[in-house]
């Protein structure tokens, strides 16, 4: 396959969908009550642009557990979070993918533009939303929340392992594509473009704070032509 013109990477929640329900919380909270015995919440922390194994980490480390236990118990935490998540009865979620996302990458597709996902979420919960609402044929790969501890580094898992398979060459222009301040950020990190969409929680002008390359109210807006240059 020869090298695409770009690289493209996705955040999911806020992003790709949103308010796509209660079962990724619960399934935090019910995996920290299984393995740990600790009844704890997501309430009253900020999830948004978190990656899931630091919000098990702040569920309790508010729960007032040490953190020898934390770290011991991190790997039953993201198996059984995964495991209850796709036996959720997670509905479809066709109706929450945010504007202007299909046919943006429709139209990747029809360019040979590989699309990844780049996301807090777990693989097997982030790749369940996005099969959920009709979107897992448009990803190539991706990376996730327990590949790294940070988004700069999922973001450079990507960018790497694009490379590696031949998909794009080292040149080869990279955009992430984020609700959250910290996709922005995850991008500069890693010296690619930036692209805030106001689809999620944060504010256009939240989101303007952190200097993004692009910023849209909604991907309807955004120009593949342009960027492609
Ligand atoms: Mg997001």
């Amino acid at each position: 396959m020869a090298a695409a013109r770009a690289l493209f990477l996705f955040d999911i929640d806020g992003t790709l969908v949103r308010r796509s329900g209660p079962h990724h919380r619960r399934v935090l909270e019910d995996a920290v009550r299984i393995v740990t015995g600790h009844e704890t919440t997501t309430e009253g922390i900020p999830l948004q642009g978190m990656l899931d194994r630091a919000i098990l980490t702040e569920m309790l480390v508010r729960a007032g557990a040490p953190s020898a236990m934390i770290r011991r118990s991190m790997p039953a935490l993201v198996s059984h979070a995964q495991r209850l998540y796709l036996r959720a009865d997670v509905p479809p979620l066709h109706d929450n993918v945010c504007p202007g996302v299909r046919a943006l990458l429709r139209k990747l597709g029809r360019r040979e533009i590989p699309a990844a996902l780049v996301t807090g979420n777990l693989s097997r919960i982030g790749w369940r939303k996005v099969e959920r609402a009709g979107l897992r044929r448009y990803f190539r790969f991706g990376a996730f929340a327990e590949q790294a501890e940070e988004r700069a580094g999922l973001a450079r898992i990507a960018i790497m392992r694009a490379r590696a398979r031949g998909w794009v060459a080292a040149a080869t222009p990279v955009w992430l594509i984020g609700d959250h301040p910290n996709d922005v950020s995850a991008a500069k990190a890693n010296g690619i473009g930036s692209i805030g969409v106001a689809t999620g929680l944060a504010t256009e002008a939240e989101l303007r704070e952190a200097r993004p390359d692009r910023l849209v109210r909604d991907l309807r807006e955004l120009s593949l032509e342009e960027l492609l240059g």
